[in-house]
């Protein structure tokens, strides 16, 4: 990942995920997330992109993980080049602290506007709306366990999309199926000028029971933030978890669908969001 190693805040984040990962219980090692069903108190805190604090977002599993995506070799796929939590952007230039105290909620992938989305799983649409210069128009999964293969409840949320998707809330859709066009929305103007920055933006969290809030910003209930890259991996998908791993276990090859064609490895349950084409 590229993230400044010496940077004083990720390395508190670092200490305290580590020091969080030692002290967990087990059912925090095993991805479950602490608490029962809550939607208020401190932890809410941590899923609004300008009152996040920077201990309701460690609480919540918003630091990084070191997990990254090992493309396939017999196809191309669209990269993520700003991964989850990183403060950097895809060039490299650091985010503003304004949201998320300047760390990133979710994985970038550039691609032209106009590009079919594909969902990361089955799943149905619970949220679809324009969020402004908060990642623009965007798109929320909610997948059950046995959609995933996971042992907890998952969300995707597909953001700066080219327009409000036609998919009514509640529809079920299969993995793979096209969702959403992307775009620039909500990246234009700020740092990106007038062009803005056509990309998909892929955010996850996870939590043991099906509640949330998805209004202008999105609370799984007793949930918690998910590295998007943990659904390729499998369980365990909390983010203290995953940075307790050794360095060859958080090289995750991605699973991914060829347009039009099969998805790999063949039976998966989750693929890349974005369409790649034969090598
Ligand atoms: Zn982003």
């Amino acid at each position: 990942m590229r993230y400044p190693r010496f940077n004083p805040v990720t390395m508190f984040l670092y200490a305290a995920a580590l020091a969080a990962a030692l002290a967990a219980p087990t059912v925090v090692a095993q991805g479950l997330p602490k608490g029962g069903p809550q939607l208020q108190g401190p932890s809410r805190l941590a899923f609004l992109p300008q009152q996040a604090t920077l201990a309701a977002m460690r609480d919540a599993g918003f630091f990084p993980t070191g997990v990254e995506p090992v493309y396939p070799a017999a196809a191309l796929c669209p990269a993520a080049e700003s991964l989850f939590a990183a403060q950097t952007r895809s060039d490299r230039s650091q985010r503003q602290a304004v949201f998320f105290q300047g760390f990133h909620g979710g994985m970038d992938i550039p691609v032209p506007e106009g590009t079919p989305v594909l969902a990361v799983a089955a799943g149905t649409v619970i949220y679809k709306g324009e969020g402004g210069s908060i990642g623009g128009i965007g798109l929320i999964l909610q997948h059950a366990p046995a959609e995933t293969g996971l042992a907890v409840w998952t969300y995707t949320e597909y953001k700066h999309l080219r327009e409000v998707p036609a998919l009514a809330l509640g529809t079920r859709v299969a993995m793979g199926q096209p969702i959403a066009v992307s775009g620039k929305t909500g990246t234009e103007g700020g740092y990106y000028g007038a062009e803005g920055f056509a990309h998909l933006h892929l955010s996850a969290y996870f939590s043991a029971q099906p509640g949330y809030e998805a209004d202008r910003a999105f609370v799984p209930a007793g949930g918690q933030w998910m590295d998007p890259l943990a659904f390729f991996r499998g369980m365990p998908v909390a983010s203290a978890a995953l940075l307790a791993l050794p360095p060859a276990q958080k090289q995750v090859p991605i699973h991914y669908l060829i347009a039009g064609g099969a998805s790999y490895p063949s039976g998966t349950r989750v693929i890349w969001p974005l369409a790649c084409t034969p090598g």
